[in-house]
């Protein structure tokens, strides 16, 4: 599908319409470095925060790897310093977030939950969400020892025992990190060899705190009001055992936030948007950045690249559709 729109903003905003020439998905580095460049063109962008202003990032306790911050830098403090450069050349951040859109004509028409945004051009930068087990206990006792968060949730096990399930950079850094608060942090993974790179697998195999539990899944979580344990099974013996445990913290990949786009734009065979190298979707005047479209690189630095990108391209697609219509 390939939809080619040549008239400029033909309908006008009616009562309780907001008509703009960018409009912004999302609020992570992608997007937040989108708004940048945009409002560096003087096109006045409005990024729609979503649910989590700075989104995964600003959940980071520090970012070791975004350039010119050879200590590190908070993730919190990373999107407030992404947020203070965009919104310093003119672009106006909502708290609000798309549940609806319309990307069959121009202007795209993006309904919220207060407003309805008239679009000459969108870009979206929605990123990804934990992905979950799918296990008994899960959903019921999330929040109750279960997390997808150490920042956000790590403090609540000062000296307890903690499972964390994944074997990816995710899993290990949040590992790391947790072992400040927790007595003891057992890694379980499905396979007997880690995904994360070398350097992180190095830190945490001399991490006195950290113990691998080898070709072994969880298969229910158990506890009344609050985890007390879960169940393990050994993926090449088959074997089950119950492990007691305060608190179990899921790091196994993400799942793009795409739903919203279902038959109207080109996505891969997991939900990730399809862009080409210039960051354009199927339809002439999105463009997409960042983790919803990456399932490759997913990194600060990347996505933010990918945003500038796309704004960089919004603002020569709408002075093509310009000089058309003169
Ligand atoms: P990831 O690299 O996709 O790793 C997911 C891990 O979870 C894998 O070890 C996978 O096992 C495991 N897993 C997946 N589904 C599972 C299931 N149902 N049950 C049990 N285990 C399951 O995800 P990530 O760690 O979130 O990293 C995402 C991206 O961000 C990567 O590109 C990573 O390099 C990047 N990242 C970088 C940094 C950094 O550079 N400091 C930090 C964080 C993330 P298998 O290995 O067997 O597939």
């Amino acid at each position: 599908m390939d939809i080619n729109l040549i008239n400029l903003s033909s309908s006008k905003p009616t009562k309780g319409e907001i008509s703009t020439r960018v409009l912004i998905l999302g609020s992570g580095p992608a997007g937040l470095s989108a708004a940048l460049y945009a409002a560096r063109a003087d096109l006045d962008p409005i990024v729609l925060t979503g649910m989590e202003l700075g989104g995964q990032v600003s959940l980071t306790h520090i970012v070791e790897n975004y350039p010119g911050f050879p200590e590190g830098v908070g993730g919190n403090e990373l999107v407030e310093l992404f947020q203070k450069q965009a919104e310093r050349f003119g672009t106006k951040l909502e708290f609000d977030t798309a549940s609806e859109v319309d990307l069959s004509k121009r202007p795209f028409k993006v309904q919220t939950f207060n407003s309805t945004y008239l679009a000459d051009t969108l870009i979206i930068s929605t990123g990804a969400t934990s992905r979950r087990l799918d296990i008994p206990g899960e959903t019921e006792l999330t929040g109750r020892g279960v997390s997808y968060c150490a920042t956000c949730d790590g403090w609540f096990f000062k000296d307890k025992d903690l499972i964390i399930v994944g074997g990816g950079d995710s899993a290990l850094e949040e590992s790391i990190f947790l072992t400040r608060y927790a007595n003891s942090v057992t890694i379980v993974h499905r396979r007997d060899e880690l995904r994360a790179g070398p350097f992180l697998q190095n830190r945490t195999k001399s991490n006195p705190k950290i113990d691998f539990i080898w070709n072994s899944i969880v298969t229910e979580i158990l506890g009344e009001e609050a985890v007390e344990s879960v169940r393990l099974q050994d993926v090449v013996t088959k074997e089950e055992r119950i492990y007691p445990i305060d608190g179990i913290f899921i790091f196994i990949g993400h799942i793009p936030n795409t739903q919203l786009f279902k038959d109207q734009l080109d996505m891969d065979e997991l939900g990730y948007l399809k862009v080409d190298h210039l960051m354009k979707t199927n339809v002439a005047g999105v463009f997409a950045a960042g983790e919803v479209a990456d399932s490759h690189f997913r990194q600060v630095i990347t996505s933010a690249g990918m945003g500038a990108a796309a704004a960089i391209q919004a603002n020569h697609y709408l002075d093509e559709i310009s000089s058309n219509h003169s």
